[in-house]
C-alpha cells in the first residue's frame, strides 16, 4: 500500500552512513559479530571536564527554554574561538548555535536557495549536502574529482561549472570522506574563480577543523573578499567527542544569521541548554586538551593505511584530516568473487557487510561511485580485524 506522502519526503534519499549504522547495530542484535566502519562517530568518551560543565549546569537549574540563536556567553565564547582558531572576527550577533553542523547547514540552505538554484557540489561530498538542497527544490551540481586528483577539484572545474543559476557552494576542508585538506593557496585560486560571480555564496563546512595530521586547515572567511559572501560552519561533535550532545554554530554576515534564527525559531527553538553551557566550555577549552584524540586517530590513520595498501585491488590516498579513508575499488567491478558479482560500490559494500562482516558506506553515497568509505573512528585492535577480514573475503 503506497501510503499518502508529501512528495517532498518521498523524492528525498535515505541518509546513507545512518542506514548502514543502522543495519550494523541490527545485525550486531541479531547476534552477527559486525564490524562497523560505516559511521563517522569518534570512540572517544567526552572529556571529564566539559561533563563536569555539564553537571554543574544541571545542577544551577539551566532548564528553561535558551535563546534561539544561542545563550550570549555561548555566542561570545564561539566568537573568541573564532579569533583564535581562524584568524576570524565576528561578533555574537554573526553568531547561530543550532542543534548540531547538519541544522546549522539545513537552516543556510533553506534560507538562501530557491527552487531552481543550482548548487555546486565539489564530489566527494558528505551525503546530506545533496539531499539537503533537494528538500529546498534547489538542483545539485557535482564537480567530480578522483583519487589521483587527491580528491580535489581545480579552480578550472569551478569555472566550468558555474552557471548564472549558480547560488552557492559548499566546501569541506578537511573532507568527508577523503580526508583531504585543501591547503590556503588552493583555497585562493578558487576563491578568484569566485570572486568573478558575486551571486555565490560559499557555505564552509570546517567541522573536522581540529582533526588534521598536516598542516593547519585554512578558513575560507578569511579570504577578505569572501567574507561577505561565506558562512562558517562548525560543531562540537568530532573534535570533542560529542556527537550525541547535538551542537553546531555558524559565523555570518548578520543578514544570514537572522534569517537562520528566523527558520530555527519555527523550527526547534534554541539548542538543548545543558549541552550549549558544556559548550562553553568546550570551545573555550585549549586545543590542547584534545590533542589525545587526534593523535591517536593518527596513529589509526597510519595503521589503517599500511595494511589497506596490502590488499591488491585497494588504492589508497593519504587522508591528511578527519577520520576516514576512501579507497577507489573499481577493480573489483565485473569480478565474482565466491559467488557474487560486485558491480560496483555499492555491491562492494553489501559484499563486505555479507562475507566479512564489516560495515562500510558506499561512495555513491557521497558523489563517489567507486569507492567505499570507512571510518577509522574505531579501536585499533577492531580495525586490525576488520582489515583482516576484509582481505580474507576478497583473496
Ligand atoms: N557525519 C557523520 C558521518 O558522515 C555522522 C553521520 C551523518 O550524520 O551522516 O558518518
Amino acid at each position: 500500500m503506497t501510503h499518502p506522502l508529501s512528495d517532498r519526503i518521498n523524492s528525498l534519499p535515505v541518509s546513507q552512513t545512518l542506514a548502514m549504522a543502522a543495519k550494523a547495530r541490527e545485525l550486531k542484535f541479531q547476534g552477527v559479530d559486525i564490524i562497523s566502519l560505516s559511521l563517522g562517530e569518534p570512540d572517544f568518551n567526552t572529556p571529564d571536564f566539559i561533563k563536569d560543565a555539564a553537571i554543574e549546569a544541571i545542577n544551577q537549574n539551566y532548564n528553561s527554554y535558551t535563546p534561539v540563536d544561542g545563550y550570549v556567553e555561548l555566542k561570545e565564547a564561539i566568537c573568541k574561538k573564532f579569533k583564535r582558531d581562524n584568524d576570524l572576527v565576528y561578533q555574537p550577533n554573526q553568531i547561530v548555535v543550532s542543534t548540531g553542523a547538519k541544522q546549522s547547514i539545513a537552516n543556510v540552505a533553506q534560507v538562501l536557495l530557491n527552487p531552481g538554484d543550482e548548487v555546486l557540489l565539489p564530489a566527494p561530498y558528505w551525503v546530506s549536502y545533496s539531499a539537503i538542497a533537494i528538500l529546498c527544490e534547489a538542483k545539485f551540481v557535482e564537480i567530480p574529482s578522483s583519487i589521483d586528483d587527491d580528491f580535489k577539484i581545480t579552480p578550472a572545474q569551478l569555472e566550468a561549472a558555474i552557471t548564472p543559476k549558480t547560488k552557492m557552494i559548499f566546501f569541506n576542508s578537511p573532507n568527508n570522506p577523503s580526508g583531504s585538506v585543501y591547503s590556503e593557496k588552493e583555497y585562493r585560486a578558487l576563491a578568484a574563480v569566485l570572486e568573478k560571480h558575486p551571486q555565490i555564496y560559499v557555505l564552509s563546512d570546517e567541522i573536522y577543523e581540529h582533526i588534521n595530521y598536516g598542516y593547519k586547515p585554512f578558513s575560507f572567511a578569511a579570504i577578505e573578499s569572501m567574507y561577505n559572501r561565506t558562512i562558517t560552519v562548525n560543531g562540537l561533535a568530532k573534535a570533542f567527542a560529542m556527537t550525541g550532545w547535538r551542537i553546531g554554530y555558524i559565523g555570518a554576515p548578520e543578514w544570514i544569521a537572522k534569517a537562520c534564527t528566523k527558520m530555527q525559531g519555527q523550527i526547534t527553538s534554541g539548542a538543548n541548554c545543558i549541552a550549549q553551557r558544556a559548550a562553553i566550555t568546550a570551545v573555550l577549552a585549549p586545543v590542547e586538551k584534545i590533542q589525545y584524540m587526534v593523535d591517536e586517530f593518527k596513529t589509526r590513520r597510519d595503521i589503517v593505511i599500511g595494511l589497506l595498501e596490502k590488499i591488491d585491488g585497494f588504492k589508497i590516498n593519504e587522508p591528511e584530516g578527519a577520520f576516514y579513508v576512501f579507497p577507489d575499488i573499481s577493480y573489483f567491478f565485473g569480478k565474482t568473487i565466491d559467488g557474487t558479482t560486485i558491480q560496483n560500490a555499492n555491491d562492494f559494500s553489501l559484499f563486505l557487510l555479507e562475507k566479512a562482516n564489516v560495515a562500510t558506506v558506499t561512495g555513491d553515497a557521497f558523489g563517489a561511485p567507486n569507492c567505499i568509505r570507512l571510518s577509522y573512528a574505531a579501536s585499533e585492535l577492531q580495525l586490525r580485524e576488520a582489515i583482516k577480514r576484509i582481505k580474507e573475503a576478497v583473496s
